[in-house]
């Protein structure tokens, strides 16, 4: 298997650049975002019980989210491999996917981590909250707050991937093709030396 996660903050491009490498990659998309809108609008009672974190900008309780994720796991055993977009988002999720994943003899072999200023970050959101009515997308102060979620809790993930030899920083601004090459140059490195 090769596993990925691509991290960075709201708004950084993850799912638009999680779609390409699926794409190209031939991996399977976990987006714990997705999962949660869809239970949302489904009204299960996973939805029910994300939906008010999720209007308000917080992050879902680890319990829930790690649970999903476990199920999705399971679920998609017969996958080649996963591009974790939106997970983890905190040392504890982090620390329970490295169990997972080591549970099933793989592990994450590279973390993508997109940077852009916070400025582009907010632009995009409000962009985006017009077009796709995310009710989370929809103020500067949710938004604000899903920064403060971010920079608290899930910005500690970078040093602790770091520290494994598995972070690559890249730039996440400039055209989505631009992006994706250098995103793609970083996978097939990381690909033979898997
Ligand atoms: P974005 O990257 O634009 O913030 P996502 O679609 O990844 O959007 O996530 C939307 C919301 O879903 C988050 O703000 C959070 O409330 C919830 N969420 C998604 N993934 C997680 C996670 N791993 N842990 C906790 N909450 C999550």
């Amino acid at each position: 298997m090769f596993n990925l996660v691509i991290f960075g903050p709201p708004g950084a491009g993850k799912g638009t650049q999680s779609e390409k490498i699926l794409d190209k990659y031939g991996l399977t998309h976990l987006s714990t975002g997705d999962v949660f809108r869809s239970n949302i609008k489904g009204e299960t009672e996973l939805g029910v019980l994300a939906k008010s974190y999720i209007d308000r900008g917080d992050l879902v309780p680890d319990e829930v989210t790690i649970a999903m994720v476990e199920d999705f796991l399971t679920n998609h055993s017969e996958a080649r491999g996963f591009v974790f977009d939106g997970f983890p988002r905190t040392i504890k999720q982090g620390e329970v996917l490295d169990d997972m994943l080591n549970n099933k003899n793989t592990a994450i072999h590279i973390v993508l981590a997109l940077e852009v200023v916070e400025d582009e970050l907010v632009r995009r959101l409000l962009e985006r909250g017009k077009i796709s009515g995310r009710s989370d997308d929809q103020s500067e102060d949710k938004i604000r707050n899903r920064f403060n979620e971010y920079q608290q809790k899930t910005e500690p993930l970078l040093q602790y991937y770091e520290k494994q030899g598995k972070l690559v920083r890249v730039h996440g601004m400039g055209s989505i093709d631009e992006i994706f090459n250098n995103l793609s140059e970083a996978i097939d490195k990381a690909q033979s030396a898997a």
